[in-house]
């Protein structure tokens, strides 16, 4: 199976996608390409800086995709933005609420690829799930989205706009007039924000490989975590990587979130098995690269992704070897340790939960934190890259009926 290098050369959209009305839509692009923008358009150099500050602070910090409800810019500019320009949002092809409160959007790109983002509540925090590739050119042996071709990577705007369809459906856009908006970073870590807001954190754990699609990622991340912009700490943002080493010191410099490294396993022949970037990266040069994180501290721990897999990974001599590994490499780390979430055709079965529970009191005896992660959404297919499989079996005219639906439902 070939390993793909550090820069995949996967097609990728220019930041501005031609429209069928010859609009530029500006979802996902900075201040600075805006300001471009709106200079190209006709505005002199000064007031394309003023008008493209005001409109990012409209775009990002308000949610608002309606020129004319930005009150601040002149009623006569409004028509002339609006002819140009438009504020998309991803095409919502199906929504998903759970029992447990886990709530699941199928999107689709413009081009017509489909990809999937979740968003999980729990007692103290709500986080989003966000993709940033449709499918994975990784091939992990365990997960579903690793058997779909890669079509391409999302661009900025898909990615940014997934947060922003979540705060839509939320009904989380600050409100009110724009005096004092201006958010507070808030810097605790953890629970809810104290404006009551849902969504508090993000991950990176979508469809996809995050850094192997990095400009990407990066540039909507900094619109995600900009104060003018949604205004989210790096703090409660994760990203997750099954171990793109010679990217990993970047996303520390460059994007600055909290890392989390899907480990997986804790010899060769096994985590070459199931996760074939192994081969390319081996596990000494991965966890050496996590003991150089940038940021990583006592405080900011790294996170190891560890899916509980029946009679390969799961002993307790693997756990003794994790805990041997995190110590040798003297990791500020905790582990998640994740039930194997199965898939039509899947070749493993998740561990006994006594396993799972065995595993977890041996790294946390060594003091090292080892929660299980509770499954969610099961009852709508929550598990990594099954709703776009569920989607797939049903009619078109059943999937525009839901899609009517929700939308309604989200008002
Ligand atoms: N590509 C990145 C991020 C997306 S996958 C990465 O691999 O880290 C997010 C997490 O879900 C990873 O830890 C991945 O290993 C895990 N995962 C994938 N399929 C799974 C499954 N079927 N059951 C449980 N966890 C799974
Ligand atoms: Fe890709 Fe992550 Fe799935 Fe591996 S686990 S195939 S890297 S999405």
């Amino acid at each position: 199976m070939p390993i793909p290098g550090q820069i995949d050369p996967v097609p990728t959209p220019r930041d501005i996608t031609p429209r069928a009305d010859g609009r530029v839509d500006l979802l996902g692009l900075p201040r600075l390409r805006i300001a471009e923008l709106f200079a190209a358009a006709g505005l002199d150099a000064k007031a394309a800086k003023l008008r493209a500050k005001q409109v990012f602070h409209w775009l990002y910090h308000r949610g608002v995709t309606d020129f004319d409800a930005m009150t601040d810019i002149a009623k006569t500019m409004r028509p002339w933005l609006a002819e140009r320009f438009v504020i998309g949002r991803p095409e919502i092809v199906l929504a998903q609420h759970s029992t447990d409160g886990t709530r699941k959007w199928l999107l689709k790109t413009d081009d017509g690829h489909e990809y999937e983002m979740v968003f999980i509540p729990d007692a103290d925090r709500g986080t989003l799930c966000v993709s940033s590739q449709v499918g994975c050119t990784l091939n992990c042996r365990f997960c579903h989205t690793g058997t779909m071709r890669l079509v391409r990577n999302l661009t900025p705007g898909e990615i940014v706009g997934q947060v922003m369809l979540a705060r839509d459906a939320l009904g989380e856009w600050p409100k009110g007039s724009m005096a004092g908006l201006d958010e507070v970073e808030d810097e605790d870590g953890g629970g809810y924000t104290p404006d009551g807001r849902l969504l508090t954190n993000i991950v990176m754990m979508g469809m996809g490989e995050p850094l192997y699609n990095f400009d990407n990622v990066r540039d909507a991340l900094k619109l995600v975590m900009d104060g003018d912009g949604l205004a989210l700490s790096k703090r409660r943002i994760t990203l997750s990587t099954s171990g793109v080493v010679p990217m990993m010191a970047r996303c520390g410099a460059e994007i600055g979130v909290n890392l989390a490294v899907s480990l997986h396993a804790t010899n060769k022949a096994v985590r070459d098995e199931i996760v074939p970037i192994n081969r390319k990266y081996g596990l000494e040069e991965l966890l050496a690269a996590c003991a150089d994180y940038p940021g990583a501290s006592n405080a900011r721990r790294i996170t190891f992704e560890y899916v509980m897999l029946k009679d390969k990974n799961d002993s307790d001599a693997d756990a003794r070897e994790l805990v041997r590994l995190i110590k040798q490499y003297r990791l500020p780390a905790k582990v998640n340790l994740i039930p194997f979430n199965p898939w039509p055709g899947a070749i493993y079965e998740c561990s006994t939960p006594e396993r799972v529970r065995r595993f977890s009191d041996i790294v946390f005896e060594a003091g090292i934190s080892a929660p299980v992660r509770t499954p969610r959404g099961r009852d709508i297919d929550a598990a990594c890259g099954q709703l776009k499989t569920a989607a797939q079996k049903m009619s078109r005219a059943e999937l525009d009926r839901l899609a009517d639906e929700k939308q309604a439902a989200l008002g």
